[in-house]
């Protein structure tokens, strides 16, 4: 008799990989004093306004479901806002569902495009959900490898060469996690230029968008000619420090955004009412909010690339989101012995870069969303164990 154990798992999740985020997070939470770099969500509260429009939205008694697609007065607000700061139109009626955060928006786009075996191209060093989401889909996930020296900027020719007949869509993630990268407008324009060519979709996850520091955002769907094409792919997590309220949104082309609603009433129903209330004062009052906290992002992100630049390392300037990218290969280290010697010596946990696609060795991922006073300290503590190591 056979001693192998039946399973009862499917194998598309057997074949999942943990996420390469994990390991580290859990020998961190067994030590005390570790200041993390890791996580990636800001250290503000939620504006004191926004919480409050959801206590108000409480105390009048709006608990039950609301529309699938999600309020259409948040809809409203969300068509509004895209339009006012990214010149980009939806209808609120058909082309927009809200979703319980942007990881949702990007599991039903996924589900409502992929057949079994289609190809998606994922910018790498990337997000760690999109290539398990596009597995878990049925799909295969394609990796494009960016380069330090190109700003981690996906080339043209490196899209085209990965392209084959069973390519359905690309992902991009602008700006990006982990590498903080913003695709300007001339950039995009020439992914759109490939995008048109090969008949694709582009899946165009935009959630740092507010946080761009040097210079103007450009929303994808705005090119000319990638509206139909593209599912954009945002939320409140990152912007209005709301990560914990659960809630993001995709829109699109009206066949796409029915289908995502279709699987969505089926596995939501709706997102979280009360978190919609507070996100339709995020968007009607949050500018404020969303201005400042940029503001010291900003200062942070200034403080932390002066900082590797004074130990030695490489490290390009991310324009957007709150995290940096710096090169360790200097120190002769891998990014795993990197992340788990710099934890183990100095208590400061960051993410090692491989987590993040095969471009991110050598590489370590460290978020700026924590507070001046901790990142002093962290930076400290990081370049007394890069002047040990390179000894
Ligand atoms: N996309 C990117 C690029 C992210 O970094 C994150 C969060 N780390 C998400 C999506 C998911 O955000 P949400 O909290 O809205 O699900």
């Amino acid at each position: 008799m056979s001693t192998k154990q039946k399973t009862y798992l499917s194998k598309r999740v057997e074949q999942l990989k943990p996420s390469g985020i994990r390991r580290f997070f859990e020998l961190a939470s067994t030590m005390d004093n570790v200041i993390s770099l890791g996580v990636g969500e800001p250290d503000f509260v939620t504006p004191w306004n926004i919480i409050e429009a959801s206590y108000h939205a409480l105390e009048q008694g709006y608990t039950a479901y609301t529309a699938n697609a999600g309020m259409i007065e948040l809809r409203e607000e969300i068509s509004r806002y895209l339009k006012s700061n990214y010149e980009v139109e939806y209808n609120p009626e058909d082309e927009l569902i809200v979703t319980v955060g942007a990881s949702e928006a990007i599991d039903l786009a996924l589900r409502a495009i992929i057949n079994s075996g289609d190809e998606v191209i994922v910018v790498e060093p990337s997000f760690v959900a999109y290539s398990p989401i596009v597995s878990l889909a049925g799909g295969f996930p394609v990796p494009v490898q960016t380069d330090f020296k190109d700003g981690f900027k996906p080339q043209q020719e490196q899209i085209e060469k990965a392209i084959t007949s069973k390519t359905k869509a690309i992902i991009l993630c602008n700006p990006n996690n982990p590498t903080g990268t913003v695709l300007g407008k001339e950039e995009l324009i020439k992914i759109a230029s490939v995008v048109e060519k090969y008949d694709l979709i582009v899946l165009s996850d935009e959630i740092y968008a507010e946080l761009t520091y040097d210079e103007e955002f450009t929303s994808f769907p705005s090119i000319k000619g990638m509206k139909e094409r593209t599912i954009l792919i945002s939320g409140f997590s990152k912007a209005f420090a709301m990560t914990g309220w659960r809630l993001g949104y995709a829109a699109g082309p009206k066949e796409i955004i029915q289908a995502m609603i279709k699987i969505h009433q089926y596995t939501i129903m709706s997102a979280p009412t009360m978190a919609q209330h507070a996100a339709i004062e995020a968007l009607t009052n949050g500018e404020r909010s969303v201005r400042e906290m940029k503001k010291s992002y900003r200062q942070r992100r200034n403080f932390v690339v002066h900082s590797f630049h004074e130990m030695g390392l490489s490290c390009h300037i991310p324009g957007g989101a709150f995290y940096v990218f710096p090169s360790i290969s200097e120190t002769g280290l891998t990014s795993e012995e990197f992340a788990e010697q710099l934890l183990r010596k100095e208590k400061v946990a960051v993410v090692p870069g491989n987590a993040f696609g095969k471009s991110g060795e050598g590489y370590i991922r460290c978020s700026y969303a924590t507070s001046m006073k901790q990142l002093e300290e962290a930076m400290k503590r990081i370049a007394r164990f890069v002047s040990e190591v390179k000894k």
